[in-house]
């Protein structure tokens, strides 16, 4: 932006001094505040991975931590490696970095191989970090509870035997969690340990960053400093003085993920879709050959039932609206409404471009009414809790390439 600047400055002779003088002074203010500073466009490229500018909007590529980070976590001995996955409460399974988590699950079976065989092993760990807690209805919730069921989900979406140092759920908004998370990464990581955060774009992961270093700042007074690190497209941000003299904790762009339904929205879709407050429940009893909308992003159909009905509770943002109605009219909902009275996508001819329509069939079995049997999630908006004594077949509708998760009940 800098240079930028100062090119603009030149061509633009007469006004060249000024931006120069703005330059120097903004870079004085920044050093005598000793922390980053980032531009508005540079922090939309490194969070969002485009440029906020409507006439030159650019996307960039995602972030491929794997080929960026994966060798210096696969290094044997030397300084050991934490990675910190970041989930989002309210999309867990939409916002867990799940090729990073395999990643390091393999990573440390083969070092474990190699320490077993005698050879020199720096096993690379791993810290769940689940973000956002506020927005989980907390008092309804047992913490105990949130935790095991965050692991699980972690260990489904790994793929395979992630092994956690940790689970720690925080909410950078409400400042919970924040110290017991820093205590713990300077403990597993060690006097030189390399500590990577790791999350999808939006997951909180620089409010969380910020958050922990005020927190660090408190009790050393340190300063953050940026450096990249070299072979990264995107920029990797080395955080200095928050784990101490030589622990180093690196900030990594963050991911995109095409499978969340964020991920193809419009900055004003975004708006309805994101939850910002604690999330509320909303329930209908409904019954075979009834449909429940959310929004037109997705619809779930009652398509068999051995019972009368069952209770299904959506949560998701209380701006996006739904609608109950006969799975016969569904079509015709799709083509009168969707993009008008069922936002988002927001104007019709929005819904083309989200992509094609496809159905995934579930069939569930529970037997209380008492607790919700199993979570549909739809990966970037949400969940539909089921509740019923008896067996179901259900047909979720949304856009192709969306991903819809079969879950243990959260709430
Ligand atoms: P990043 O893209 O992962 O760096 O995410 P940001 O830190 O920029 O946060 C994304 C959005 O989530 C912003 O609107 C934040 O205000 C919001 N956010 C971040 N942390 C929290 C939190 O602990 N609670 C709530 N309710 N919102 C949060």
């Amino acid at each position: 932006l800098k240079s930028e600047l100062l090119q603009e400055g030149q061509e633009n002779s007469r006004e060249g001094g000024a931006v120069a003088v703005a330059v120097v002074a903004a870079e004085a203010e920044a050093e005598k505040k000793s922390k980053v500073v980032l531009c508005a466009r540079c922090h939309s490229l490194r969070h969002y991975g485009h440029v906020k500018r409507p006439d030159a909007e650019v996307l960039l590529p995602d972030f491929d931590f794997v080929a960026a980070v994966g060798p210096r976590l696969a290094s044997p001995s030397g300084a050991r490696s934490l990675v910190l996955l970041l989930a989002d409460a309210s999309d867990f399974d939409g916002s867990f970095p799940r090729a990073v988590a395999r990643l390091v699950a393999v990573t440390s079976e083969a070092h474990h191989a190699d320490w077993k065989r005698g050879a020199p092993s720096n096993l690379p760990r791993a810290v769940l970090v689940v973000t956002k807690l506020d927005l989980l209805p907390t008092p309804s919730l047992s913490p105990d509870d949130v935790h095991a069921w965050a692991q699980a989900r972690a260990r489904a979406g790994a793929g395979a035997d992630l092994q956690l140092a940790g689970v720690h759920l925080v909410s950078a908004a409400r400042g919970w969690g924040v110290r017991d998370l820093l205590n713990h990464v300077r403990e597993v990581a060690g006097a030189r340990g390399k500590v990577w955060a790791v999350g999808a774009r939006n997951v909180g992961k620089s409010t969380l960053l910020n958050a922990i270093a005020r927190c660090s700042g408190a009790e050393s007074g340190q300063t953050l400093t940026e450096a990249p690190v070299p072979g990264t497209t995107l920029g990797v941000i080395r955080v200095d003085g928050v784990l101490g003299a030589q622990a180093k904790l690196f900030d990594t762009p963050g991911l995109l993920h095409g499978h969340q339904l964020t991920s193809r929205l419009t900055p004003e879709e975004l708006k309805l879709v994101q939850v910002r407050k604690e999330m509320r429940p909303r329930t209908y009893r409904i019954k075979a050959g009834q449909s429940i909308h959310i929004g037109g992003l997705v619809r779930l159909d009652v398509e068999d039932l051995t019972v009368g009905s069952i209770y299904v509770t959506v949560w998701a943002s209380p701006l996006v609206p739904l609608h109950m109605g006969k799975t016969e009219n569904a079509e015709s909902m799709m083509k009168d409404h969707f993009g008008l009275q069922l936002q988002p996508p927001i104007g019709q001819k929005r819904v083309k471009e989200l992509g094609k329509w496809v159905r995934k069939q579930f069939k569930v079995s529970g037997n209380s009414w008492d607790a919700n049997t199993m979570d549909i999630a739809i990966s970037g908006l949400g969940w539909y809790g089921i509740g019923l004594k008896g067996e179901a077949v259900l047909g979720l509708w949304t856009y192709d390439g969306v991903d819809v998760v079969p879950r243990s009940s959260l709430v």
